[in-house]
């Protein structure tokens, strides 16, 4: 929250109105061009009543229906919400956010995550995935921690930035299979002992920019039922649809 709000004023300074993406004129600093808005994939219905991946059409009509994957092995979350489908569009988007410092994207997607969110009853902790504390060095921001405090400020409820520990620095899991990944993040996010009776019972929006094959934010919700959460729903802004994860 501090990063953001002393990155803010530059960033506005250094970037004048543009699309972040190809570089067009706009009105508002916040926003995307109107041809770069149109190439985004909103997740469709109907959708799977576990997970929220969207089903062909040709699946049918009615509630409750279920993925193939969900159907395979019982998820450990409790639902994701994704504001885009990844695809080339939200992936440039994600890396301005991500390497560009483009620190105010945080708001424009945020706010996208947000409005497809579920009404969030009670109260609720708005956790980030964490992120390695050298990663974090080199990059500057958590960028899933930005967005965290985004929503959690929209959704006026409760950010813990710090609530998940990434104790070891774990290698990009593309082209890792299902076992590898598990194997590599096996002890790799526990849960923060200080705020362990804030955990307990919690209900819990677990924050990560992309989510790809899911087994970080999985690593994550492991750690945090270990500690007594109780409802943990996902929330990110490009979900990977790939079928051969
Ligand atoms: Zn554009
Ligand atoms: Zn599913």
């Amino acid at each position: 929250m501090l990063l953001k709000q002393a990155f803010s004023p530059l960033v506005d300074l250094i970037y004048p109105p543009r699309c972040p993406l190809c570089g067009e004129g706009i009105s508002e600093q916040r926003g995307l061009c109107l041809s770069c808005w149109s190439e985004l994939v909103i997740p469709g219905e109907p959708s799977c009543a576990t997970c929220q991946r969207p089903l062909g059409v040709d699946a049918g009509e009615g509630d409750g229906m279920i993925c193939a994957a969900c159907m395979a092995a019982k998820p450990r979350h409790d639902g994701i919400t994704a504001a885009t489908i990844y695809n080339d569009t939200s992936r440039k988007l994600i890396l301005a956010f991500k390497h560009g410092r483009k620190i105010a994207l945080a708001k424009m997607l945020a706010r996208q995550i947000t409005a497809r969110l579920p009404e969030l009853e009670g109260e609720w902790l708005v956790m980030p995935v964490p992120l390695h504390r050298l990663r974090l060095w080199q990059r500057g921001f958590n960028q899933s921690a930005l967005l965290a405090g985004e929503i959690a400020r929209l959704t006026d409820q409760t950010l813990l930035v710090d609530g998940l520990d990434r104790k070891k620095p774990t290698p990009a899991l593309g082209g890792l299979g299902r076992k590898e990944r598990a194997r590599v993040l096996s002890g790799a996010i526990t849960t923060n002992a200080k705020h362990a009776y804030r955990l307990k019972g919690a209900q819990i929006l677990l924050v990560d920019d992309v989510m790809t094959s899911g087994a970080t934010s999985d690593a994550c919700i492991k750690a945090l039922r270990k500690a007594g959460a109780g409802t943990v729903r996902i929330a990110c802004f490009a979900r990977v649809l790939d079928e051969a994860l």
